[in-house]
């Protein structure tokens, strides 16, 4: 790996919100691994709440990630939420890709996260 990185966020709103239901999350985590469509993936529960804002500091201060994708609700509310902790630590929001994957069974959240990856990052720089 470089000195940046590629990571994925797994935002599941507690893991109890319906939205979320169809999904395996382990699922869809381990295939972005195997087929190594980013550099590093994880889970968190509520990157919207206190907890979640200072979480995003101490990932994104070090300068080390490249690009983060999140997905879980719409891209336009988690930029909204992400704004202050983003402008603190001055990470580029133009480096942050939401990926809205509510109401998705597995096939078609993975589907769709890795669409976004792969237009995102270009079959030639991966
Ligand atoms: S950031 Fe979005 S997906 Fe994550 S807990 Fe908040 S509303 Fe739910």
């Amino acid at each position: 790996m470089n000195n940046s990185s590629k990571g994925f966020i797994l935002c599941v709103c507690q893991g109890t919100c319906p939205s979320f239901d169809k999904m395996n999350f382990y699922e869809i985590l381990n295939r972005l691994r195997q087929e190594k469509l980013v550099d590093w993936v994880l889970i968190h529960l509520t990157l919207c709440a206190e907890d979640g804002d200072e979480f995003l500091k101490v990932l994104l201060s070090g300068k080390k990630v490249e690009k983060l994708y999140v997905a879980g609700c719409a891209d336009i509310m988690q930029k909204k939420m992400f704004r202050e902790a983003f402008e603190e630590i001055g990470f580029p929001k133009e480096n942050h890709v939401g990926i809205e994957i509510r109401n998705m069974d597995t096939e078609q959240a993975y589907d769709t996260i890795k669409k976004t990856i792969t237009s995102e990052v270009g079959p030639s720089n991966n």
